[in-house]
């Protein structure tokens, strides 16, 4: 088995310059940008330049200097948005994977969300 990216998803278009986002940190393997339809006041995505389906495929197969860099950017979003978990308040940090995830943009993200009490992680199954 292996993962299938889909070089004509929505992230995709954005890091070609395709389509506009309100970018927050540029860095030379990954980009922070708002998201469009923010669920809390705070609400940043983080994801690789490289063509990563999900976390668990960025995990297995991205290079140490993307991963490096990758968490270096979700510090700098943290600090930058004063979400940090000991000089602020904190944040949740979410990446959704595939079916079960839930996940609708399939290129890897980590969702930043910050800025007030966001409540308990999961509900039941419905
Ligand atoms: P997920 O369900 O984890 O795949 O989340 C996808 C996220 O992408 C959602 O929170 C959307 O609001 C966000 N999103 C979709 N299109 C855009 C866009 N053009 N710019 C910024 N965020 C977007």
């Amino acid at each position: 088995m292996s993962y299938t990216y889909d070089d004509q998803n929505i992230f995709a278009k954005i890091l070609r310059g395709e389509i506009p986002n309100k970018t927050v940190i540029d860095s030379e393997h990954t980009l922070a940008f708002e998201d469009i339809s923010p669920q809390a006041p705070v609400h940043v995505l983080v994801i690789p330049k490289g063509p990563y389906v999900t976390y668990d495929h960025f995990a297995a197969e991205a290079t140490a200097d993307e991963i490096v860099d990758f968490h270096r950017v979700v510090a700098r979003v943290c600090e930058t948005f004063d979400v940090r978990s000991d000089t602020g308040k904190g944040c949740r940090f979410i990446s959704n994977a595939g079916e079960h995830g839930v996940q609708e943009v399939p290129h890897y993200h980590l969702h930043i969300m910050g800025g007030r009490w966001l409540g308990r992680m999961l509900e039941k199954e419905d």
